[in-house]
């Protein structure tokens, strides 16, 4: 028989959403299961500096974060699984999730907490090159680019964070934006316009990505300006596509409630789902705040709400008896 594993509250997912909902569940004496996924620790583990998540005077590291949330998590009595869910059954309860190896996870609550993942522009060449001179992660590729020109596309606090990281070892970095004003929080753009290595190019779009077959690899950024038409070839060996993020809810497709931009869709001032006793926390629910201390926030909400379900459920139980 395949292995499997219950639990009073599963949580998929293992950013700031996930742990925080394990943290309150496993403090709620609750025993929960969280399973890691493709990415532990999710978005933060992929950025540097964090400034702004509270409690900390100085800036932290994203990933030293998530590790401690991890060990914060265990350390109360989470059992934590490093298992990719590849698919859910949200018809009944339990709920039911398997896990890529064949492993059952069932929960009699269900906390989705699986985040949010980079877009990309769709371009031919950004596929030919992933990986290849093109990257949706400074903190992950930006060592690659000792000394080089890099180009990187988008306007809001990522693509600003990410120009500002590539700065550390770039000649020099282009900011590809095709408005004429940044999204970015007004201190990383005063950071950015004063920095003697990064240029703005306004009102331009990546139209595609020129390079090398052999080896494999990025010479140019073929930049359009979309008020004047113009073409320029921007010499580059490295493109960092920073240009938002999708929610990761592929999975539930079908058996939940989502918006039109794949969101999954909550009650007000809760993490409540359409599906009674399935909760979602982070930014899978979240395309306004979207920031770490909401994802917590939103996590703690989740297994609060979860504690509350189970609890009526055992009352309806024993009168029912
Ligand atoms: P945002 O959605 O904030 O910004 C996306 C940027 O990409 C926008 O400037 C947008 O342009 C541009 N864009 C979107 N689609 C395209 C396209 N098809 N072609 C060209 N450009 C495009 O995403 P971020 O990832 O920057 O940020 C997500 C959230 O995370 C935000 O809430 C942000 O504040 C937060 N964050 C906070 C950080 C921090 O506080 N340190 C660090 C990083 C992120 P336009 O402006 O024209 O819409």
């Amino acid at each position: 028989m395949s292995e499997s594993h219950h639990t009073k509250v599963l949580i998929i997912g293992s950013g700031a959403a996930g742990y925080t909902a394990a943290v309150y569940a496993a403090r709620a004496n609750l025993q929960p299961i969280l399973v890691r996924g493709l990415q532990p620790g999710g978005q933060l583990t992929i950025t540097t500096d964090v400034e702004n998540y509270p409690g900390f005077a100085d800036p932290v590291q994203g990933p030293w974060l998530m590790e401690q949330m991890y060990a914060q998590a265990k350390n109360v009595g989470t059992a934590m699984f490093d298992d990719t869910i590849v698919s859910v059954d949200l018809s009944k309860r339990p709920f039911v999730a398997v896990g890529d190896g064949g492993v059952t996870y069932t929960g009699d609550t269900l906390v989705i907490a699986t985040g949010a993942s980079a877009r990309w522009l769709g371009l031919a060449g950004e596929q030919k090159f992933m990986g290849f001179g093109v990257s949706a992660c400074a903190t992950c590729d930006g060592f690659f680019y000792r000394e080089k020109p890099i180009a990187v596309i988008g306007g809001g606090n990522t693509a600003v964070e990410e120009a500002l990281f590539l700065t550390n070892f770039a000649s020099k970095v282009t900011l590809i934006h095709r408005r004429d004003a940044l999204r970015a929080e007004k201190i990383m753009q005063d950071r950015l316009f004063k920095h003697p290595k990064i240029d703005v190019m306004w009102d331009s779009v990546l139209d595609d990505v020129i390079g090398t077959e052999q080896p494999l690899g990025v010479t140019a950024a073929r930049v359009r300006n979309i008020k004047s038409g113009e073409i320029t070839d921007l010499p580059v060996d490295g493109i960092f596509v920073a240009i938002g993020h999708d929610p990761n809810t592929k999975l539930f497709s079908g058996q939940i409630d989502l918006d039109a931009e794949g969101y999954i869709l909550t009650k007000a001032g809760t993490t409540q789902t359409n599906i009674a006793g399935v909760f979602a926390a982070g930014d899978v629910q979240d395309k306004i705040y979207r920031q770490a201390v909401t994802a917590a926030g939103t996590g703690c909400m989740s297994a609060l709400e979860a504690e509350h379900f189970l609890a009526n459920l055992e009352a309806r139980q024993e009168a029912a008896a």
